[in-house]
């Protein structure tokens, strides 16, 4: 092949320039670079072609000239990438900006839910009162969810409570009772605790849920009597309700207390007249209530001569339920967040 002439190195430079300056990033450069100086590239091999040329000073002119171009391209290679360089981290700094000024995102701000403030507020009224907040299994045996509150295996009393079974003598507890027998089992009078927890029975309807929370408590001790429990019980509903709100009690029957008794407070819509809330009675049931029946203190080696006692539970969805006029317990249980914002 003939020695290329000046003009052919001319155009040679003039589009290798051009294809320098055009390249859109280092990755392309790059490609430019291995075109014109890698080793099968354009300039490398007229380098490499030098010897061919027979003429020493023609070919020494040649070197001289084709070195020069080399250093040019080389120069203005370095040049362009520095360039390119400069403009990608220009970019990432214009995208990855942050306006110090903008508005930010806005948390959503979680609440407690309507069942669970009810629980602390009733338990905040009874520690007030100097009782103990104590916590038993949910898993529990027969013993004592029932036999040792003096419901044996064949007592009517167990139709009153429809019971998941485990096994023939463990249930879901029906009630938070059996940490009656717990803690008087594991401690001696005076015995004050409150058993807050969720509960379970086979029954599912507008007003009655399979899992449920109870708040049960219980107060033994020398002298204590029917009058204890009336007062200390009106306490906590004027606490809840307010102080001009009525309280009364109506005869009841529960297998581990006697005398048994059931608290009302008066309707707080109608205030006594009557509505649909409360059936027309004026009056709205909260709580079960009544004296340690003394078999249930004899079973735990309590002497029923010395000691007395009274205990009472209630459902921590229906006390909800009557404080925002709520009619469907299973709203409780849905958590959809439209009704939880309410509260
Ligand atoms: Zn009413």
């Amino acid at each position: 092949m003939p020695w290329p002439d000046t003009r052919y190195l001319e155009q040679l430079r003039e589009a290798a320039l051009a294809r320098i300056e055009s390249a859109p990033d280092e990755q392309a450069l790059e490609a430019v670079r291995v075109e014109l100086l890698g080793r099968k590239g354009q300039v490398t091999t007229l380098l490499r072609q030098l010897g061919q040329i027979p003429d020493p000073e023609a070919r020494r002119q040649a070197g001289q000239h084709l070195n020069q171009l080399r250093e040019e391209l080389e120069q203005r290679l370095g040049s362009r990438q520095q360039a390119l360089r400069r403009r990608a981290v220009r970019e990432r700094l214009a995208s990855e900006r942050i306006d110090v000024t903008l508005p930010g995102r806005a948390v959503p701000i979680g609440r407690l839910h309507p069942v669970t403030r009810t629980l602390e507020e009733m338990l905040r009224i009874f520690v007030g009162m100097g009782f103990e907040v104590v916590e038993g299994p949910e898993v529990e045996l027969d013993y004592y969810n029932f036999q040792a509150l003096g419901i044996p295996k064949d007592h009517p009393a167990r139709d009153m409570q429809d019971t998941f079974y485990v096994t023939d003598e463990v249930v879901l507890r029906t009630h938070t009772s059996p940490m009656q027998v717990r803690t008087m089992l594991a401690r001696r009078p005076p015995v004050r605790v409150v058993v807050p927890g969720k509960v379970y029975r086979k029954d599912a309807d507008v007003t009655h849920s399979p899992v449920f929370h109870q708040v049960e408590g219980l107060l033994v001790d020398e002298g204590i009597r029917m009058s204890d429990l009336k007062g200390m019980l009106s306490a906590f509903a004027r606490s809840l309700y307010g102080p001009d709100r009525p309280v009364r009690f109506v005869p009841s029957y529960f297998p581990f207390t006697e005398p048994s008794a059931e608290m009302y407070v008066q309707c707080g819509i109608c205030r006594g007249a009557g509505c649909r809330a409360c059936k027309g009675s004026g009056w709205l049931e909260i709580l079960g209530c009544g004296m340690v029946h003394p078999q249930v203190l004899r079973n735990v080696g309590y002497d029923p001569q010395r000691y007395t006692g009274f205990a009472w539970g209630m459902g921590v969805e229906r006390i909800t339920m009557l404080r925002y006029g709520i009619d469907d317990i299973r709203l409780l249980f849905e958590n959809d967040l439209r009704f939880l914002r309410q509260f």
